[in-house]
């Protein structure tokens, strides 16, 4: 056998002209696919002369997102054995796990995934390997005759749909065999690649859910089953991700929402559309007073706008021309008929608004401005309307209507800098006021094919922005051609109490919107010039945030955002008069504070007060009647006694001021 040179993780090695990368890398179990020449490939692949090839392990995002799109494939596998007359839809990993769309005689139920995953165990435990097969459009619409979603595929292969091209883009179009113990296939599957080395290189995995899903995502096709599941290169990672999960559905803000009692969705108004109910509407006021006083200290300007306008400004903003589906449809007013029934003259369009930045251009517009004035900063609690997909919505934190904490700031190209580099100060500043503290932040660069204005500005904003991020000594991603046509942007990244990542803040460098609305300045040398515009929206939105804020504390928020920052508690009824007057003291402080009046025992008010979780718990019995004091039972369940009631006041103000978690 003649040998060939190639290199292998840097180091330049000669093999046997039908070594594979599996052969190469059989001493490293934890390398379950490859990089040839740069692209993801199987392990089964042939080498040439020459290939440069790296070792992909399970662990690494690629090793990960092959590991389950690998399992989606079992799971099918087992599916059309135990159901033998389902038809496959789709298969692409997803975050931390993936899914596989079916369309199966009857719906799944939660019994069928038990039966699946034991299939599923079979089919790992025999160590099938995956075969990659060229084939051609006419081969593989006859051997998938029984097939008619992958059918459909195979007429959209190339750069279709992202998930959709996980089955069939690329130039080849390719079947994967799964060879049993005799060699010979047992199960094929259309799909592009590239897949583990073999089923039994997926060391853990669980069927999640199941959930109904139109095929290739629009209402205009069948709806199919989607089941979820997830795969882990470890069995303690899987249960380290169930367990994340089971923690993440306690914090869930839609359910503590309901039991906080603090907003809800009712079906009269429809989906996606919130009412604030009293104590989130404190947790709101709270977070709204404070985010309005730093706004002020930074010298930013307050405006509003009105949530309709004529579709015109979408026009001119462009918005009709490229979010028109993620807008609400238009209102026809004054429209004329005639006799017949038919239009006599055309009514006029009003939208409501999905984004305040066009308003607040006519703001800037109003009238001359001087570079005396730059930068501007006008700042708003915008309240925007967007038609998201039902699917996507999710309680607070993905809602069809919500509050922009949005700003514009006008400046100079000169001024661009140090608006940044301030402004992402502020951003990261207030976050952390907020409680939240560990970040990192992601920089959208230009996308060379689809972008408006001058390269040199571009840079320019890049740069600054990169300046910017760079200063504030965090991790820093590159997400390299994924800025939006119109200007690069940094976003930052907020970890919460259990380690999961929620995209908060973004600054947006816009080259476009004031060229469309012709915003202009007159400079120190007299000239006209065109302003640089910054969209940045600090909570993303306050629903959001609130939702983020809610996971975040697990309902038990700190004392400055907690709807009830005390309650009295009266070990009997005859404390209740002395207690009411302490709470009466500790209202008239600014403190927002309670009597429990309830008929409830002394342990049930306890438990009620755990349950709201409430911060301070304010309790007097006989001894601190005598003293003239109470005594503090905090969320851990310690308990402090004989507290003077002025030190007590004193002590909930102290971390109210500084907003400190107690
Ligand atoms: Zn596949
Ligand atoms: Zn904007």
């Amino acid at each position: 056998m003649s040998q060939i040179s190639v290199t292998v993780d840097g180091k330049q090695l000669s093999v046997e002209a039908d070594q594979r990368p599996t052969h190469i890398f059989a001493d490293n179990k934890e390398i379950v696919v490859c990089k040839i020449n740069g692209v993801l490939k199987d392990l089964w692949t042939d080498l040439s002369e020459g290939d440069v090839v790296e070792g992909v392990s399970i662990s690494s995002a690629d090793g990960l997102a092959v590991l389950r799109h690998s399992t989606a494939h079992v799971m099918a596998q087992a599916v059309q054995e135990v159901y033998a007359n389902t038809r496959l839809g789709i298969g692409p990993p997803i975050k931390d796990g993936f899914y596989y769309d079916f369309d199966p005689e009857n719906t799944f139920n939660p019994d069928d995934l038990t039966k699946i995953e034991s299939a599923m165990r079979k089919i790992i435990k025999e160590g099938q390997r995956f075969r990659r097969r060229v084939t051609t459009e006419a081969e593989a619409l006859k051997e998938l005759a029984h097939e008619p979603y992958k059918c459909e595929l195979i007429g959209i292969k190339g750069p279709a749909g992202e998930e959709a091209s996980v089955e069939v883009g690329g130039s080849e179009l390719t079947i994967y065999d799964n060879l049993g113990r005799d060699g010979n296939p047992v199960w094929s599957d259309l799909c592009r690649g590239p897949h583990l080395p073999s089923t039994k290189h997926i060391p853990a995995f669980k069927l999640m859910r199941t959930a109904a899903a139109y095929w290739r995502g629009s209402e205009k096709n069948p709806m199919l089953q989607r089941i979820y599941g997830t795969a882990w290169p470890s069995q303690d990672e899987l249960n380290a991700y169930l367990e994340l999960l089971a923690e993440a559905e306690k914090r869930d803000h839609r359910r503590l929402g309901t039991e906080l009692d603090l907003f809800s969705f009712p079906e009269e108004i429809g989906s996606g559309l919130a009412v604030f109910h009293p104590k989130g509407g404190i947790v709101r006021r709270a977070m709204e007073d404070y985010s309005r006083i730093r706004h002020e200290e930074e010298a930013y300007e307050f405006v509003y706008s009105p949530h309709i306008t004529k579709a015109a400004l979408f026009e001119t903003s462009g918005h009709l021309q490229w979010y028109a589906d993620g807008m609400y449809p238009p209102m026809i007013l004054d429209e004329e008929y005639n006799a017949d029934g038919t239009v006599k003259r055309a009514g006029q369009q009003y939208y409501m608004k999905p984004m305040n930045c066009p308003f607040h251009n006519l703001i800037y517009k109003s009238r001359g401005r001087s570079y005396r004035e730059l930068p501007l900063r006008l700042f708003e609690f915008g309240t925007v309307y967007r038609y998201e997909k039902s699917g996507v919505l999710h309680g607070i934190t993905r809602a069809r209507g919500f509050t922009q904490d949005d700003a514009h700031i006008y400046c100079t190209k000169e001024q661009m800098v140090g608006e940044l580099d301030s402004l992402l100060t502020f951003v990261l500043n207030l976050l952390r006021d907020y409680g939240l503290n560990d970040f990192y932040l992601e920089l959208s660069t230009k996308n060379d094919e689809k972008f408006v204005g001058e390269d040199s500005d571009w840079e320019e904003a890049t740069e600054a922005l990169r300046k910017a991020a760079t200063a504030q000594n965090l991790e820093l991603v590159l997400d390299e051609g994924g800025a939006a046509f119109y200007g690069p942007k940094i976003s930052v990244q907020a970890k919460d109490a259990i380690g999961r990542t929620w995209q908060m803040s973004t600054i947006q460098v816009d080259f476009q919107l004031p060229q469309r609305f012709e915003l202009e300045f007159s400079a120190t040398d007299g000239t006209r010039q065109r302003p640089v515009m910054i969209h940045r929206a600090l909570f993303g939105s306050i629903e959001r945030f609130f939702g983020v804020l809610t996971e975040h504390y697990s309902g038990a928020f700190p004392p400055w955002l907690a709807p009830v920052q005390a309650i009295g508690i009266p070990v009997a009824d005859t404390f209740s008069d002395y207690l009411g007057d302490v709470i009466k003291q500790m209202r008239k402080a600014g403190i927002r504070a309670e009597l429990d009046a309830s008929d409830d025992r002394m342990q049930k008010k306890v438990r009620n007060a755990q349950m709201q979780k409430i911060p301070f718990m304010v309790i007097a019995g006989e001894e601190d009647q005598k003293a003239g004091a109470v005594s503090f039972r905090y969320r851990n369940g310690e308990q402090k006694n004989g507290i003077p009631i002025a030190d007590a006041i004193a002590e909930i103000k102290k971390v109210v001021q500084e907003r400190t978690q107690v």
